[in-house]
C-alpha cells in the first residue's frame, strides 16, 4: 500500500521513500509513499524524478498510476532499482501546479455556473493551463460567455480559502452540495469521503490536488464555447498568470 502524500499536502514538491516493489517488465517500482499523483479524477499524473540514495543515480518519471492501493511510477533513463533501495521523488512543480490552478479553476466554474443559472456539469477534461467542461444548456443564455467569465474572474479575485477534509459518508450524504455533485455515486465501499470545499463558492467529493485559496488561479479566459447536441455545450477555458 502506498501513502499517498500528495493528498495530505498539495505544497509537497520532494519527499524520501522505499522501492517496496519492481515490475521490471513494464519498467516501473512502487513506492511505500509518494507525493506523485496518479492519474485520476480528470487530473493527469505528475512528472519528476526519483533519485537513489547510492549518490548518483537519477531516473525521470514519465507516468503515475494507481493499481489497487499502490501507485506505481513508469521511470527511464537509469536501470531499475532494488527492492528496499531508498530514494527522493522530486516533482516537476511547474506542471503540478499548473494543474492544480486548472483544477481549481474547474471547480470555481462549477460553482459559479451552478449559482448563476442552476446548471450541472455533465463532463470535463483538463491538461496543465486549459481544459473543457460540458453544461446542460439548450440554448445557452444571451451574453454567457462574458457572463461566465466575469463571474468567474470574480470568484478569484474574492480570494475564497479552499479546505480539504475527510467525511464520513453517512454525513456526506445528508449534505446538499454533495447530493448535487452526486456523492451517491461513490462506491459504497468507500467510508470516508474526501471533500474539496471553496468555502462560500463550491464543494464537491474529490480526490485532486488544488491550490490553497483562488486567487492562486490567475486569470480565466472563456477561449470557446462549441455545441454538442442538444441540451449539451462545450465550454473551453484558459488559464493565464494574473
Ligand atoms: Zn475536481
Amino acid at each position: 500500500m502506498t501513502q499517498l502524500l500528495c493528498l495530505d499536502d498539495a505544497y509537497l514538491r520532494e519527499f524520501t521513500a522505499t522501492v517496496v516493489a519492481v515490475d521490471a517488465e513494464a519498467s516501473r517500482v512502487a513506492l511505500d509513499r509518494s507525493a506523485f499523483y496518479p492519474t485520476g479524477g480528470g487530473q493527469a499524473h505528475d512528472t519528476g524524478t526519483l533519485a537513489w540514495d547510492d549518490g548518483g543515480t537519477v531516473a525521470t518519471v514519465t507516468d503515475v498510476r494507481k493499481d489497487g492501493d499502490v501507485v506505481w511510477h513508469t521511470i527511464t533513463g537509469a536501470p531499475l532499482p532494488a527492492q528496499g533501495t531508498r530514494v527522493t521523488g522530486t516533482l516537476d512543480w511547474e506542471r503540478r501546479h499548473q494543474l492544480m490552478r486548472t483544477h481549481t479553476a474547474m471547480h470555481i466554474l462549477c460553482g459559479v455556473v451552478w449559482n448563476e443559472w442552476g446548471t450541472l456539469v455533465t463532463g470535463s477534461n483538463m491538461d496543465p493551463l486549459s481544459a473543457r467542461m460540458d453544461f446542460e444548456f439548450d440554448p445557452l443564455p444571451d451574453g454567457f460567455k462574458e457572463r461566465l467569465e466575469q463571474l468567474a474572474n470574480d470568484a478569484i479575485a474574492a480570494d475564497h480559502r479552499i479546505e480539504v477534509s475527510l467525511l464520513g459518508r453517512a454525513i456526506a450524504l445528508t449534505d446538499d452540495d454533495l447530493i448535487r455533485t452526486k456523492v451517491n455515486l461513490i462506491p459504497e465501499s468507500v467510508t470516508e469521503i474526501r471533500v474539496v470545499d471553496i468555502v462560500g463558492l463550491d464543494k464537491q467529493a474529490d480526490g485532486g490536488t488544488h491550490v490553497r485559496s483562488t486567487r492562486e488561479v490567475g486569470r480565466l479566459e472563456i477561449t470557446k464555447l462549441e455545441s454538442k447536441g442538444k441540451g449539451n455545450k462545450r465550454v473551453r477555458v484558459a488559464i493565464h498568470d494574473a
